[in-house]
């Protein structure tokens, strides 16, 4: 098992055993198993000189206070035992939690411009909204788009950050993080890190100062919960919590319990979607009706695909797959990227990154992998749109059906 060291003091543990402990380490002193959710948005205090003292020191610092967090949006003890395991799970000294992916990129950009630091170098593909962000300059940043051989000559003095999606959405392309760190020198280097998760990959083990997470995705593993995290160092931390402070774009406490009962199957989930994924790909591979397959050599539950056929057709036909955006469910999920996820990105920006009008981006669940492939692989043949399909009937024989209308 990959053993991780936690300083000086703490005995390294396995990835494992991290994923359902980190973080809850005071439950048994407090007389209790599951962890508390507290969802006070203030907190009272008779003695107003000694809030005035620890609120000065949150605004110069960024540092956690001791104690109540004085009022929600400055901290929360249920969303810090979230923030708590991941930062142990990602090996990074700290991680502050956001409403959503979106919000965590937002907070790591204004962190930077307040620094007077605004230009972004950025490798494409990205998530499409992330890229839309960047490319539209909507924080006033500038973005220079560029590969990964081109990042030291792309950055300037005014360089805030470098940044990669690795395995990127949704073409699933690879980026070397460690010759990329190299490259960035003093500038840090963010690696949007939803797509492996730290089961697969630890960013700061090779150099990356900031780690991303959608914490919608795999971290909190059903679908039903939307939130983001910034794995790095205290001193960024610090910088992000005081964004975070006055921005507002804080991660609901019932989110954090959740994110945090997530991470525990974390590793189970993953490794067991990815399993999956690579006996797909595998049967994928020498499909005729598959023109090229997308798989990362770091593995993972998320592959990608394109076909000869039309993709739309592909869309509309599956029954045990979901055809949605999003990924990382317990469920299979299946979708166009250049219609949906994709679609904020400009067309040519698009395509030369590699996401073809032909790809789909499937994100493996925990079904059976015989039922997964019987779906695909009747999705595969399904006739042109608006055509009769031929089904089989209970008793073999072939009938006519009506194809139904995408969902
Ligand atoms: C979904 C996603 C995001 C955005 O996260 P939200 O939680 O939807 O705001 C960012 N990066 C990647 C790789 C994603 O898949």
């Amino acid at each position: 098992m990959d053993a991780m060291d936690y300083g000086p003091s703490a005995t390294p543990r396995a990835l494992a055993t991290e994923a359902v402990h980190a973080g809850r380490e005071d439950l048994a002193s407090l007389g209790l198993h599951a962890p508390p959710i507290d969802l006070s948005t203030t907190y009272p205090s008779y003695d107003a000189r000694a809030e005035a003292a620890r609120i000065d020191e949150f605004a110069t610092t960024g540092a956690r206070l001791d104690g109540p967090p004085v009022y929600a949006r400055l901290d929360n003890p249920t969303v810090a035992r979230f923030e708590e395991a991941l930062a142990r799970l990602e090996g990074a000294e700290a991680a502050v939690a956001f409403a959503s992916g979106m919000a965590a990129l937002t907070a790591v950009l204004l962190a930077r411009a307040s620094q007077g630091l605004r230009h972004v170098v950025a490798v494409r593909p990205l998530y499409g909204c992330s890229d839309h962000l960047l490319d539209a300059g909507l924080l006033g940043t500038e973005v220079t788009w560029t590969d990964p051989a081109g990042v030291a000559d792309a950055i300037r003095p005014d360089t805030g950050l470098v940044m990669v999606e690795s395995p990127a959405n949704p073409t699933l392309a690879e980026a070397d993080i460690r010759a990329l760190a190299h490259s960035c020198g003093s500038v840090p280097l963010l690696v949007d890190n939803t797509f492996a998760t730290p089961v697969l990959q630890r960013p700061v083990e090779q150099g990356a100062r900031i780690v991303l997470h959608s914490a919608t995705k795999y971290l909190g593993g059903h679908g039903d919960v939307m939130g983001g995290i910034v794995a790095c160092d205290e001193e960024f931390a610090r910088t992000l919590r005081q964004v975070r402070f006055a921005t507002g774009g804080v991660l609901h406490p019932l989110a954090g319990y959740l994110l945090l009962r997530g991470l525990s199957t974390l590793p189970v989930r993953v490794r067991a979607a990815s399993g999956t994924a690579a006996e797909l790909v595998r049967r994928l591979a020498t499909d005729p009706r598959i023109a090229r397959v997308h798989y990362p050599r770091i593995g993972g539950a998320m592959i990608a695909f394109e076909v000869y056929g039309d993709p739309h057709d592909v869309i509309a036909g599956v029954r045990l797959i979901t055809p949605a955006v999003s990924l990382g469910s317990v469920d299979t999920l299946i979708q166009h990227p250049a219609s949906i996820s994709h679609r904020i990105v400009a067309e040519g920006d698009r395509r030369s990154s590699g996401v073809s009008d032909r790809l789909l981006r499937m994100s493996v669940g925990l079904e059976d992998v015989e039922d997964l492939w019987r779906d695909l692989t009747q999705a595969l043949s399904a006739p042109p749109a608006g055509s009769l399909r031929a089904v089989p009937a209970a008793d073999g024989r072939p009938v006519e059906v009506p194809r139904p209308v995408a969902r």
